[in-house]
């Protein structure tokens, strides 16, 4: 079997292009305001491209850019101004934080309905049980429309996911509960990894090891999403090794142009909803 490429490069500029439609038909723009502290330098990079391509759908994307020893109370203070501020529709706080700063208080703190992010404690709670949020964290959100793109009903399948982190990991647990599928969480202590990611339909890396998922764990005719962004010799490498396991899956995301395209497209969909539910516009 040599594995389809599920191309989610292709599939975001699809997404963003109706996105910038759709924006187009607003009496305003959706604004995004983007909270960064520090000078980390994937941060930077992230939020720049979250910038370029919030404005080239038509939205407007402010970066606020506090220094490496920002107070936690002036952080809160910049978060509750744009709680109460009614041009902005979408709030998130880049992580990681610099260390002394609270990261969990500073999310709580955004509205729920301006958490694009999804990674407040409300939205987290009503993904887990009403299996609908406001908004759905970014990431976990465009591997769904990606496995939707080759399985539209996941009911049934066994979906392995490695990882248990709060932004990809259980959110996407969640999601895929959601679609009926039976969901199985593995992390740095599970034991027979190998095993049991070889019983999985659906298979999810999500750990940061470069590839780390091999062709003899990966269950003739499963689909493969590799989260993974790795930098190995200088170049961006997933969790999965990727010629072998093409062996054996029916689908796979490639590293670059699998999930990290539909991650910022995802955001910015987040951030059209949040224009809608606050204006009460409707297309
Ligand atoms: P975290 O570091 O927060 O979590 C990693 C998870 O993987 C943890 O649950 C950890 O287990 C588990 N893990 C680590 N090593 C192993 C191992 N050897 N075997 C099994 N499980 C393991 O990472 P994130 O969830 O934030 O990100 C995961 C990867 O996805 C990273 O490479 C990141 O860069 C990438 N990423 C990509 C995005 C995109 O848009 N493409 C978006 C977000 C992340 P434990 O909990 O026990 O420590």
């Amino acid at each position: 079997m040599t594995a389809k490429i599920i191309d989610g490069r292709k599939m975001a500029a699809e997404l963003r292009d109706e996105l910038a439609e759709r924006v187009s038909r607003l009496s305003g723009k959706p604004h995004l305001a983007v909270v960064l502290a520090g000078n980390d330098e994937a941060s930077l990079i992230y939020d720049r491209n979250k910038q370029k391509a919030a404005e080239k759908v038509g939205m407007v994307c402010d970066i606020y850019h506090l220094p490496e020893d920002v107070l936690q109370t002036e952080l809160n203070r910049l978060i509750d101004g744009l709680n109460q501020d009614k041009n902005v529709n979408g709030i998130i706080v880049q992580l990681p934080l610099p260390v002394h700063l609270d990261a969990a208080a500073a999310l709580r703190r955004i509205l729920p309905e301006k958490d694009v992010d999804g990674f407040g404690l409300y939205n987290t709670g009503l993904l887990w049980t009403q299996g609908k949020a406001f908004f759905a964290p970014a990431t976990p959100k465009g591997i769904l429309h990606l496995l939707k793109s080759v399985s539209p009903d996941l009911s049934g399948k066994h979906a392995v996911i490695i990882g248990r982190s709060n932004i990809v990991g259980k959110p996407l647990a969640a999601l895929l509960l959601g679609c009926d599928c039976t969901v199985t969480i593995a992390h740095s202590k599970s034991e027979n990894l190998a095993a049991l990611a070889a019983s999985a339909d659906i298979l999810v890396a999500a750990c940061g090891c470069a590839g780390l998922v091999r062709k003899e764990w990966v269950k003739p005719g499963a689909v493969v999403i590799d989260v993974g962004i790795n930098r190995v010799e200088g170049k961006l490498s997933g969790d999965v090794d990727f010629d072998g396991v093409c062996e054996n899956a029916s689908y796979i995301t490639p590293v670059p142009g699998g999930v990290g395209p539909m991650t910022v497209a995802m955001l910015l969909e987040n951030t059209f909803e949040a224009y809608l539910q606050q204006s009460k516009e409707t297309l």
